[in-house]
């Protein structure tokens, strides 16, 4: 059977498809796994090791539902797809790595944290703050 016929499309950019949500997506915008000769299943950042590949949004949410089921009889949908066993080893490792991905969205959590540093040391109005010391003690209680 020849695969050659498979229609015109006027792509450069190669497609792969995100084996956990099974969306497709520009290859580099995809993160790659590959399984190893020893049969361990790494993140290959180049994207050009050599072995079963497999790709994954740089997502959290994708990469657990990947993992989702690892150790499990059948493992993940990653497992799956590299014809792998992922050990324990490997899923933290794996785990670990998609740690730097966000939810979703953008991440807020510095923004928020600079902010409240700034607040709590700028100096409030140091006047006011002295004439209250000095004689309102009533207003306070
Ligand atoms: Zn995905």
């Amino acid at each position: 059977m020849s695969a050659a016929s498979t229609g015109k499309r006027p792509r450069h950019r190669p497609q792969r498809t995100c084996v956990a949500c099974r969306q497709t997506e520009d290859q580099r915008g995809l993160v790659r796994l590959v399984r190893g000769p020893e049969g361990r299943v790494t993140v290959d950042e180049r994207g050009r090791a050599p072995g079963r590949g497999a790709y994954l949004h740089p997502s959290k949410r994708c990469w657990e539902r990947a993992l989702a089921g690892v150790g499990g009889k059948g493992g993940g949908a990653l497992a799956h797809a590299l014809r792998a066993t992922i050990d324990e080893d490997d899923r933290a490792a794996l785990t670990a790595y998609a740690a730097r991905f966000a939810d979703e969205g953008p991440q807020a959590d510095d923004g928020a944290a600079q902010t409240a540093t700034r607040a709590a040391s700028e100096p409030r109005e140091p006047r006011a703050a002295s004439r209250q010391a000095r004689g309102t003690e009533s207003e306070t209680r």
